[in-house]
């Protein structure tokens, strides 16, 4: 049995026997409400730590969940084990309702906007006379199976941390998996994620669905566990607090949900007695306290106080078990010689600056071609305009006979467009495996619930199989483990080679591949990109490096003032008198 396999069985024999310890009832139903809490900060650890999207909101799922599994139980009996499916699928279209009209939304705007719909649904639960206005609904029944009465107790505790628990296992699995390590990547922004073909707003609006129905579960245990609901339990006061939880706990840890749902709990309720006793005076000043503890962690522990226990014990090194998986299927690729891109006069405008002024060029399969030009020349524009990243004011790109003008990053790095930024992007907390298995997002299909089931694995083992021998491929195998925040910059280059060879490229698009190397480490890129040529790869290189340039090239095209100078080979560009002008600054 691996560690894993032993750690799930550990944690699912805790839960019966913890219920069966002769714990004072007090404590037990301590521990229902911090599992009922942390049911809803682990959604919020998914939304909040790992896909950066903040939500005041979450308390108001919990109470479409609570007074769905309430109003139906009570005015027509349906029984609990039906409600919660109710509850989930009202809270379900609700999440998809807001997430699609907030979550286009960035900076701020989004916070604000979960403030917003968690107020209006704390006024419309309030004042709906069928739902008891302030009052709430009263007189619920436990949950119960058959005969059996789940009650408020031990049994109640088996059920809500045995859901507590599985909700956590499945979201450890999801967020080390394909769909996983797109949501990861959400984080640090959209455009690295999309170059990979990964649609970053279908992600942002999954994790807020998942954890909408996270909060829905919690509100449906919630309802039967207190056998009343009234608003206050699902106001912006609650909202604030789940998050607290989540960031007190550790925002990109799973676990660190029990540990914030816990401590929050704790000391809430500490708070509220030794408070009073201390100051004379009975308010709520423990919302000061909790104030002052978030200020404090946040400056102190700013991945919050799982990320100290998690330091304890590192991850261990992923067991490769995939060397008798299947290779990925690979795509059809133009024959050397033939027209792999053509860029047939794109034109970029800001306003009144003319940045990329009808500049056309092809690339033939299995050419090397690199662009350059002084500083401000349109280089990094044109790229961009060639990958999707900015949208063309007119000109058509074509690519693998396959006109891509009007399309978006995501859908041209689909046909096979694969690149690399000129400042790295990555997931520094992933391994260097990991980051570039991102690369084989699109050769792959498994979902999220596949990914949280395990029942992705045969594909997860293709992706890391392609991921190892792309990285084995340009020489990076033995740095498969490490963790890709820890590399230098040379070798967190040529990780992101790996990773855009990893899409099966018909073309490679490299920006500015040697800024910031160092001699030895530009040797190595200089190897790794004659290797590509030797194995046929089409390659367009943006590049300030003329050594480079000159040396891997074996077409050039001069750009300036946005303007195409002149194209050609290596030495007929260098032969040019308007090129030594446009670098050296002298009339020619
Ligand atoms: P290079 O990569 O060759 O150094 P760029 O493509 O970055 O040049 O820029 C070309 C010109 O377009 C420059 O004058 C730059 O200031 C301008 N430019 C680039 N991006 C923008 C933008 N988003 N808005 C306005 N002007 C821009
Ligand atoms: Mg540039």
């Amino acid at each position: 049995m691996n560690k894993k396999n032993l750690t799930i069985l550990l944690l699912a024999l805790a839960v019966p026997v913890t219920a069966w310890l002769p714990l004072p009832d007090f404590w037990i139903a301590q521990l229902n409400y911090i599992g009922l809490y942390a049911l809803v900060s682990l959604g919020l650890v998914l939304l909040t730590g790992v896909g950066g999207l903040t939500s005041f909101g979450q308390a108001a799922f919990v109470g479409i969940g609570a007074y769905t599994t309430a109003w139906l139980t009570l005015n027509t009996g349906m029984s609990p084990w039906l409600t919660l499916f109710v509850g989930m699928a009202l809270t379900g279209v609700s999440a998809l309702v807001v997430g699609f009209i907030t979550l286009r939304m960035s900076g701020h705007y989004l916070p604000l906007a979960t403030i917003a719909w968690g107020l209006s649904l704390y006024y419309l639960m309030g004042n709906l006379d069928v739902l008891g206005k302030y009052d709430g609904l009263q007189g619920l029944k436990s949950l119960s199976i058959g005969a059996i009465d789940i009650g408020q107790g031990r049994l109640f505790f088996v059920l809500c941390w045995a859901i507590l628990i599985a909700g956590a296992l499945a979201l450890t699995h999801l967020l080390d998996s394909r769909p996983g390590r797109a949501i990861r990547s959400l984080k640090g922004g959209t455009q690295m994620a999309e170059a990979m073909g990964i649609s970053t707003f279908r992600y942002k609006v999954t994790i807020f669905l998942i954890a909408a129905l996270f909060a829905s579960i919690a509100g449906w245990l919630l309802a039967h566990f207190q056998r009343t609901v009234n608003p206050s339990a699902f106001g912006l006061k609650m909202g604030i607090e789940y998050l607290f939880m989540a960031v007190i706990g550790g925002v990109g840890h799973v676990w660190g949900a029990i540990v914030g749902a816990g401590l929050v709990k704790l000391l809430d309720d500490y708070l509220q007695v030794a408070l009073p006793a201390l100051i004379g005076t009975s308010g709520s000043y423990e919302v000061i306290v909790f104030g002052i503890a978030l200020v404090l962690v946040l400056k102190y522990l700013p991945d919050g106080l799982w990320s100290v226990v998690a330091r304890k014990f590192p991850k261990a090194q992923r067991v490769v078990d995939w060397q008798d998986a299947a290779d990925l299927p690979v795509r059809a690729k133009p024959a050397i010689g033939e027209p792999v891109l053509v860029v047939d006069k794109i034109r970029k405008q800001f306003g009144g600056l003319v940045a990329v002024n009808d500049i056309s060029f092809d690339i033939a399969a299995g050419q090397i071609v690199g662009l350059i030009g002084p500083n401000g020349a349109g280089k990094s524009t044109t790229f961009n305009l060639v990958t999707g990243v900015l949208s063309k004011t007119s000109g058509r790109v074509t690519f693998c006979g396959q006109d891509v003008s009007a399309l978006p990053s995501r859908e041209i790095s689909r046909q096979g467009m694969a690149r690399t930024f000129q400042h790295v992007k990555m997931i520094a907390d992933m391994t260097v495996l990991e980051n570039v298995a991102m690369g084989a997002y699109t050769r792959g299909s498994s979902g999220v619930v596949s990914s949280m089931l395990r029942t992705n694995q045969a594909e997860e083992q293709r992706l890391m199989k392609e991921a190892q021998r792309q990285l084995e491929r340009i020489g990076m195998g033995a740095y498969m483990h490490e963790q890709a925040g820890n590399l230098a910059m040379g070798p967190q280059r040529l990780m992101e080679i790996a990773r855009a060879l990893c899409c099966d490229p018909a073309l490679l698009l490299l920006d500015e591949p040697a800024a910031g190397l160092r001699h030895k480490e530009k040797q190595g890129l200089i190897a790794v990109l004659r290797q590509l040529q030797g194995e046929g790869m089409s390659i367009l290189l943006v590049e300030h490096d003329m050594d480079l340039v000159m040396d891997v090239c074996d077409q050039l095209v001069v750009m300036e003032f946005g303007t195409l100078l002149t194209r050609g080979t290596p030495a007929e560009v260098q032969a040019n008198p308007a090129v030594r002008a446009a670098y050296l600054g002298t009339e020619h």
